[in-house]
């Protein structure tokens, strides 16, 4: 699961991290008052720090607002009215968002920091060392991934054995590698300890803070940050599932996170509907291997009820690009009359129109395959896998050419 940078410095804040303090304004139902709204809320926010210099920033899920016009710092309220009202409304298409871009809906108004370096700092899971590794660079505000690629040597790693914890060699040796002062060492160990604390006690998987700067009075600020958490452990962090914001994921994710089904979105044309992980990933191999494109991966699990096999169906359908449908279920657990009756409840519901490729074995096969024969929908079955890649490539390729 992402958050938004607001949500992150507010939760980097309650762990003591420093970070510039500042004001959410939304999109709200009147995209014309946003300007007047973002005026207060920069006075208020004066008010309080003392600032006078505002940074607008774009609040998406994704990075590289910076180049694509998402951050704009504004040296008086003018500016800020106008920084909002043209940054909400916009699309920002950056590295991160793909070609479409990302639809901004609400901006995070900040006080400005007085830069003197930029730096920074990730924190992530080794799984080789399993261990969590935090790395720091003195190439701040660049992208992480081309200080990797063209000099390596300028990231700095630290590995944390997880039962002594953050020790103070760990930031003395990154402070090293910045090239801070031993003062503004001291402060840093401090810092990257509260950063790690973080990472451990809220379940990240990613914690990345770029840029970390050093302000001209010597202090360490975060004035980026970005998070993904661990879903398996976001059972016991309840106000951090508060925080998602469904606006910026994509509809099918959501449907599918609803029922509990694994779901990837992908660019072909044949939607899939397996059970089991490693048979979804043959079956998407095997088209492939017959020179088709999979549309998705998806995984109903052993024991999908009808009602659970019905909205993967319809989540396959919601997806324009599909040009047939491909359903491989060997049942062991599942039953496959249970699946022929959730194929068939999701298929008159949604009047199904693309062409589907049917191959069913095991537990209660004959039952199922009697089900979808008496349905009344046009379904091919298929005898073993690469029966059914075949089939599902050509019915694909000539609803294809037709539409
Ligand atoms: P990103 O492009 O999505 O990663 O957004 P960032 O939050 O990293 O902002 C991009 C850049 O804007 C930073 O690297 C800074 O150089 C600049 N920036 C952000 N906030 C401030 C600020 O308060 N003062 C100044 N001078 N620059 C800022
Ligand atoms: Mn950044």
């Amino acid at each position: 699961m992402n958050i938004h940078e607001y949500q992150a410095k507010q939760l980097l804040k309650k762990f003591g991290v420093r970070v510039p303090e500042g004001r959410l304004v939304e999109e709200g139902s009147d995209p014309k008052d946003i300007p007047a709204r973002a005026e207060k809320a920069a006075q208020d926010l004066a008010k309080s720090q003392g600032n006078a210099v505002w940074v607008v920033k774009a609040q998406i899920h994704a990075g590289g607002r910076g180049k694509a016009g998402g951050v704009k710092v504004c040296k008086d309220l003018s500016g800020v009215k106008a920084a909002a009202g043209e940054i909400i409304g916009k699309t920002l298409v950056t590295p991160q968002t793909g070609a479409h871009g990302k639809k901004v809906h609400k901006v995070w108004i900040e006080e400005g920091s007085d830069i003197a370096r930029e730096f920074y700092l990730g924190v992530v899971i080794d799984r080789a060392l399993s261990q969590v590794v935090m790395m720091a660079s003195t190439e701040g505000g660049m992208e992480i991934e081309e200080v990797a690629a063209k000099s390596p040597e300028k990231i700095i790693k630290v590995a944390i054995d997880p039962t002594l914890g953050f020790m103070p060699f760990h930031g003395r040796k990154l402070a090293k590698a910045l090239e801070l002062s031993p003062e503004q060492t001291k402060e840093a160990i401090g810092f990257f300890k509260n950063i790690y604390r973080c990472f451990i006690e809220a379940d990240c998987s990613l914690i990345e803070i770029n840029p970390l700067i050093l302000t001209r009075k010597g202090n360490l600020v975060a004035l980026d940050a970005k998070f993904n958490f661990d879903d398996n452990a976001l059972f016991r962090h309840p106000e951090i599932v508060e925080m998602r914001d469904l606006q910026e994921e994509n509809p099918q994710d959501i449907e599918a996170s609803k029922y509990d089904l694994a779901y990837i979105a992908l660019d072909g044309t044949i939607g899939c509907l397996v059970n089991g992980a490693g048979l979804a990933m043959s079956t998407m191999d095997i088209i492939k291997l017959h020179g088709g494109e999979p549309a998705n991966f998806l995984d109903v699990g052993g024991s999908a009820s009808k009602e659970k096999v019905a909205h993967a169906f319809k989540i396959i359908l919601k997806d324009p690009h599909v040009k047939a449908i491909l359903i491989n279920i060997f049942g062991g657990i599942m039953k496959c009359d249970v699946i022929a009756e959730g194929v068939i409840e999701a298929a008159r519901d949604l009047a199904l129109q693309v062409p589907l490729v049917v191959r069913l074995e095991g537990t209660n096969v004959d039952r199922g395959k009697q089900i979808l024969a008496s349905s009344g929908l046009k379904i091919t079955p298929a005898d073993d896998l690469t029966d059914a890649a075949k089939k599902v490539v050509a019915a694909a390729t000539k609803n294809f050419n037709r539409s």
